[in-house]
């Protein structure tokens, strides 16, 4: 098959109990970026069981095409499902560029069908752009340790497959007025030949900090010194009503959970304030909280490369700059 037979960008909806992941909505707005470049439409696609309501909201967030698999086989997310009709409407419809959300649904499901279809998949990008020309999908992640932005093609292979790291792109703001199409599309697949049985679905009781959903966030490094600089900044965190992160040496200090690690290995953040105290700025940090609307950083030394990152800088020592600015804060909010 030509490569040129593969027109068009694709974006997996991924949803849950009916309700769509926002990276799905946010690779809308960077697919219909590169579907534009290229003159091509941007579809997406939705699986799911009673899900054919979430079609226009596809739309509205900027696809031209929805491929709509609604059936109960497609009740809970399992691999082997989904994958069959993904792959059904990639050998229909053969797109030239599929993105997919870096979330453990997306991930599970891009792997499976870039390993089903023998094509090649740039996992956990951050940068997306395309060659208008050539229609070479560029999908750029860190690499080497974070040390290096590596760039990764898939030159012979179609469709060209990305899973994007939430919070990275840019959703668009909803437009009821956009029109689209929807194609309800349909697979026979028996339950007897599927392996898996979701038997029960449990959810986690947990207290886990959503700290990709933070508006503000207080994260503290190795320089906090330990646990007692960590009740510092969560006390000047609750006044302020923000969540506490960490760098990946706090977490491997034991002095936080590596829920709140932010970065390369932890949680990509895009709070509006990012408060960065005695953290050094290295870019594993760094391309995890770069998207922040406002980034604060205390850090006793000038030098610091937090400072060549940050909007604000304050140089001093943690343990005075962080209870004067608790105590300013108290009185405002008083
Ligand atoms: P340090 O680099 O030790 O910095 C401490 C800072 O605190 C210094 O700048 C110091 O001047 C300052 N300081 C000291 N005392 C005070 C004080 N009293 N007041 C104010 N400032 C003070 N790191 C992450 O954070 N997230 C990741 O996801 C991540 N992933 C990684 C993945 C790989 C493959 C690798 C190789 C590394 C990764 N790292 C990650 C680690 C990263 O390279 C750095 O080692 C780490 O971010 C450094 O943490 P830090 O800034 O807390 O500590």
């Amino acid at each position: 098959m030509s490569l040129q037979a593969y027109k068009g960008v694709w974006v997996f909806i991924e949803q849950r109990d009916g309700v769509i992941a926002p990276v799905s909505l946010e690779l809308l707005g960077a697919g219909r970026k590169l579907a534009d470049k290229r003159n091509v439409p941007l579809a997406g696609i939705l699986i799911g069981d009673e899900v054919g309501k979430l079609a226009p909201v596809v739309i509205e967030y900027g696809a031209d095409i929805v491929y709509l698999y609604d059936d109960p086989i497609y009740h809970d997310y399992r691999t082997e499902s989904f994958m069959k009709a993904v792959i059904d409407c990639v050998e229909k419809h053969k797109p030239e560029i599929f993105l997919y959300g870096a979330t453990s649904t997306g991930k599970d499901l891009a792997s499976a069908v870039a390993t089903d279809l023998a094509t090649g998949l740039t996992a956990d990008t951050t940068m997306l752009d395309v060659d208008v020309e050539t229609g070479l999908l560029e999908a750029s992640r860190p690499a080497f340790g974070g040390n290096i932005m590596a760039t990764i093609l898939c030159k012979k292979h179609r469709p060209q497959m990305a899973t994007v790291r939430p919070k990275v792109m840019k959703a668009l703001a909803p437009d009821k007025k956009r029109t689209g199409g929807i194609i309800a599309e349909s697979l026979y697949i028996r339950e007897e030949d599927l392996r898996t049985k979701v038997l029960k679905i449990v959810r986690e009781a947990s207290d886990k900090v959503r700290l990709d959903e933070a508006d503000i966030i207080v994260a503290g490094g190795k320089g906090l010194g330990g646990k007692e600089g960590f009740e510092m900044i969560s006390q000047f965190a609750k006044l302020i009503g923000a969540s506490v992160g960490a760098s990946r040496d706090a977490v491997e200090a034991g002095w936080m959970d590596h829920h709140h690690q932010v970065g390369q290995t932890g949680v990509t953040v895009t709070p509006k304030i990012y408060f960065a105290i005695g953290i050094s700025g290295a870019i594993q940090h760094i391309v995890g909280m770069q998207n922040s609307g406002m980034i604060i950083a205390i850090n006793k030394d000038p030098n610091a490369a937090i400072f060549q990152s940050c909007h604000y800088g304050i140089v001093g020592d943690a343990f005075e700059i962080v209870p004067l600015l608790t105590q300013c804060f108290a009185q405002v909010l008083q």
